[in-house]
């Protein structure tokens, strides 16, 4: 007989203080040690993934002046970043009505973008309002998080699961927003996407409890699956999801640097009730079952070969260590250039920043960064060659921290499943 339980019965065991919850890093950790809970000794798993999000749009309601000082905003910038004015006019109120997108780049400096402002935002830092009005006025004001009157995030397109990893074969360096700065020619690195198998959707395949409605951490606070993303289908889903902004942790989000200016990174947490035994067995899946294409950065749908996640994320590093004797205090610090978020400035780290991508590693020439993000032997055009890992694009780190709280969240009955 198939063994099943019930939310109400997962509830129940939470609110004794019984239930077995794991973070998908503990689960995972367990199955490779060939030592997997069974069916009966877990009843929860919070999965999680991090990574550039480039659907995050915020709408935000905010004052700008006195009432009565212009009719309506035609056009507004946030700390030079356009927001799209409306879709309410608020005629005469002083107040404007904006969709910001986390991929939309400051006029004045390309790789500085929404992604960038939202996390200044929850940061509580001062942001710079330029309201261009519809009869031609200018109007000019400083606000912080507290004058945001409601800010909500919605995310068309989040968690997505299938990934590509990209190298580029050409003769010559490829700008794209897969890599900090151009991915170098004749294969001398490898950039990816994906928490592999923390990625709640790849620990649900077949949409058994992730779904429209279901209630999820998204960068630190709680927020609600509102359906399947765009583009999203049966091989590539992904997730819209929605949350309050002012409620988010700014460690969570972020702007994330490309070669095509500013993107912006979220982290997302699921929780996954063990109701059945379908549930379970769609979470014993590993690293190493999971295919990662490797395609030409030009092409991008063509695979050169495959690969996997095990050899991605097994044995690497997280995030860098900094040996300060080694940095020389080069005139021009490539580090500081190509971080993408920005965690090395004026010299020195600051690791709340880093998003473990290992760029500074692979660029250093001083070795001042060090971390292992591994290498990987594929065989491209029938010749065997084996390329570093230079650039990730999604961070296992925030990503488990994000699963972790969702699992303490749990277990305090603070987020009812
Ligand atoms: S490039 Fe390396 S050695 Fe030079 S200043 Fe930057 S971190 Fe230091
Ligand atoms: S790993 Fe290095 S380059 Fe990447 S975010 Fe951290 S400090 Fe910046």
């Amino acid at each position: 007989m198939t063994k099943s339980r019930t939310i109400d019965e997962i509830n129940k065991k939470i609110n004794a203080g019984e239930a077995n919850i794991f973070t998908v890093e503990e689960f995972k950790k367990l199955i490779k040690n060939d030592n997997a809970p069974s069916f009966d000794e877990v009843d929860v798993v919070t999965c999680g993934t991090c990574g550039v999000m480039s659907g995050t749009a915020a709408i935000l309601n905010f004052v700008v002046s006195d009432p009565g000082v212009f009719i309506r905003a035609n056009e507004v910038y946030l700390n030079g970043v356009p927001a799209y004015a409306g879709p309410c006019p608020n005629e005469w109120l002083g107040s404007v009505d904006v969709i910001l997108h986390g991929t939309t780049h400051s006029i004045y400096d390309e790789s500085y973008g929404g992604g960038f402002l939202l996390k200044e935002i929850l940061e509580g830092k001062d942001i710079d309002v330029r309201v261009e009005s519809a009869e031609g006025k200018t109007i000019e004001n400083t606000i912080t998080i507290d004058d945001i009157i409601r800010g909500q995030i919605i995310g068309s397109r989040m968690a997505f699961k299938n990934y590509t990893a990209f190298t580029n074969p050409n003769e010559e360096s490829v700008k794209s927003i897969f890599s900090a700065i151009p991915l170098e020619e004749n294969l001398r690195g490898l950039t990816f996407s994906g928490c592999g198998d923390w990625n709640p959707l790849q620990n649900d395949i077949p949409h058994n409890v992730i779904k429209e409605g279901t209630k999820v951490l998204l960068n630190g606070t709680i927020g609600y699956i509102l359906g399947d993303g765009t583009r999203s289908s049966a091989e590539k889903p992904n997730l819209m999801l929605s949350a309050d902004l002012r409620e988010m942790d700014p460690y969570y989000l972020g702007g994330f640097k490309t070669g095509q200016g500013g993107e912006v990174y979220d982290t997302v947490a699921i929780p996954i009730p063990v109701l059945n035994e379908e549930i379970y067995n769609n979470l014993l899946i590993r690293d190493e079952d999971i295919d990662l294409p490797v395609a030409d950065i030009k092409g991008r749908h063509l695979p050169l070969d495959n690969t996997d996640y095990d050899k991605m994320w097994t044995g690497h590093d997280l995030r860098p260590k900094y040996n300060k004797e080694k940095c020389s205090s080069c005139n021009e610090c490539i580090v500081e250039e190509i971080c993408p978020t920005n965690a090395f400035k004026e010299q020195k780290p600051d690791f709340n920043y880093c998003f473990g991508c290992g760029m500074c590693a692979s660029y250093c020439k001083n070795d001042a960064f060090d971390m292992n993000t591994g290498n990987v032997d594929l065989t491209i055009n029938g010749k065997e060659v084996n390329i570093p890992i230079i650039c990730r694009q999604s961070d296992r780190l925030r990503a488990n921290r994000l699963s972790l709280k969702l699992k303490e969240m749990i277990e305090n009955k603070e987020f009812e499943l």
